[in-house]
């Protein structure tokens, strides 16, 4: 049955990619278990989220908030799951998915984390978050500029529901590994002078499918992949 085959295709990838960050690990000589995994089940049905789930899988990364709302709940009975919202982040969704998410790895506005710090009060909820970061300084990308990160992670500081654990970061060119590079070792930087501040800073979100192994290379504690577990999506 096509159910099953897709199954074992997923169960599949999901052991090559795991193995394929060991790999990259051992080359840059890090821990392998100093590199986590983040599952990006983006407009991936419930099964294959379950099938990875199955494997052992247990972070997991969505982009759109009434998808993760869904999610989150129709697959509540899958203990210890971890839920990351890694999508731009609208006002009148700050609610859903301050209930459904975990962490929230793409915050990027003041005026959003404040609402957030609102609903996890309501909710009696900590919510763990990322600061994403411009790093390509793109007009068009959301994130932080490298130069203000400072200030977002005081201000964030003094929201008693929000609990800063790190950076994220999504390089604008796929293609210019070179570029991606240089921008990663910028992310590293930034992250290391963070810890110095704040001592529960322990997540540096760096790495897609195209471009983990410079990831790796340059210190990132979560990678986030989609296609190479899940295949391509429509
Ligand atoms: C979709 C997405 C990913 C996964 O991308 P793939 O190319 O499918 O591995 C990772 N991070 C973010 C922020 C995404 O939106």
């Amino acid at each position: 049955m096509s159910e099953n085959k897709d199954i074992t295709n997923i169960a599949n990838r999901l052991a090559k990619t795991q193995n394929n960050i060991e790999l990259i690990a051992k080359k840059f000589n890090r821990a392998t278990n100093s590199v986590q995994l983040m599952a990006v089940s983006k407009t991936k049905p419930n099964e294959d989220v379950e099938a990875a789930y199955q494997q052992g899988q247990r972070i997991f990364g969505e982009n759109y908030a009434q998808e993760l709302a869904n999610k989150a709940s129709q697959l509540a009975h899958l203990k210890d799951i971890e839920w990351h919202y890694i999508g731009p982040i609208q006002s009148n969704k700050t609610k859903i998915i301050a209930q459904a998410a975990n962490w929230i790895d793409s915050l990027d506005r003041i005026k959003i984390a404040k609402r957030l710090n609102q609903h996890g009060e309501e909710l009696n909820k900590v919510i763990n978050v990322l600061i994403q970061v411009n790093i390509s300084n793109s007009e068009t990308k959301s994130g932080v500029a490298v130069e203000d990160v400072d200030d977002f992670a005081e201000a964030l500081s003094e929201l008693p529901y929000i609990q800063l654990r790190g950076l994220m970061a999504i390089p604008d060119k796929k293609d210019d590994i070179g570029q991606i590079k240089n921008e990663f070792l910028t992310m590293k930087t930034c992250y290391h002078a963070l810890q110095q501040q704040y001592k529960q800073i322990d997540t540096l979100s760096l790495g897609m499918s195209g471009d983990i192994e410079p990831a790796i290379e340059c210190g990132s504690t979560l990678v986030r992949i989609g296609t190479a577990i899940f295949g391509a999506r429509n």
